[in-house]
């Protein structure tokens, strides 16, 4: 999933859940989510995170491959950590955008390792679809619409600021 799907469907999963649950619809919320939402691609030299992160992205890489480690539940979990000590807006948004990536790699033809380091196998949702290809950018398309609607249907751009 390219980097801007990723931040489209998470922003709309985050977005749908502030609607449903107590997590606020704030702008630090919404850019823990953002950073969170790229940062399991970390392990890729040539993502948009992976691109910045002055060759720690080529060790995590050699070290566990791509969507290995910062791919898996447990990587989440120890990443949530950050929420359990700091629990604020911000550290909220990333841990939800976090697993927000990690749920659309899901959906993603290759799949996700869910579980490594106990298994390396890589789980996929029974309906996917294929990276970098016209329903990868449909999908960015329903995302951006998805978030749109929502924030409009429940006026949550009073809410912001
Ligand atoms: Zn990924």
């Amino acid at each position: 999933m390219n980097y801007s799907t990723h931040v489209a469907t998470s922003l709309a999963a985050g977005t749908y859940l502030t609607t449903v649950t107590n997590v606020p619809f704030s702008v630090a919320c919404l850019g823990g989510i953002v950073i969170g939402s790229l940062l399991p691609d970390i392990d890729e030299p040539n993502s948009f995170v992976g691109r910045r992160t002055f060759g720690l992205s080529k060790l995590i890489k050699k070290t566990f491959g791509h969507r290995g480690l910062t791919h898996s539940l447990l990587f989440w979990l120890l990443f949530s950590l950050l929420y359990y000590k700091f629990q604020n807006d911000f550290t909220l948004g990333l841990s939800l955008g976090y697993v927000f990536h990690i749920i659309g790699d899901f959906f993603s033809r290759q799949g996700v390792p869910l579980f490594f380091p106990f298994t390396k196998k890589k789980f996929r949702a029974p309906l996917t679809y294929k990276t970098g290809t016209v329903q990868e950018r449909a999908l960015l398309v329903v995302a951006l619409v998805a978030f749109v609607y929502i924030v409009y249907r429940y006026k949550l751009f009073v809410t912001v600021f």
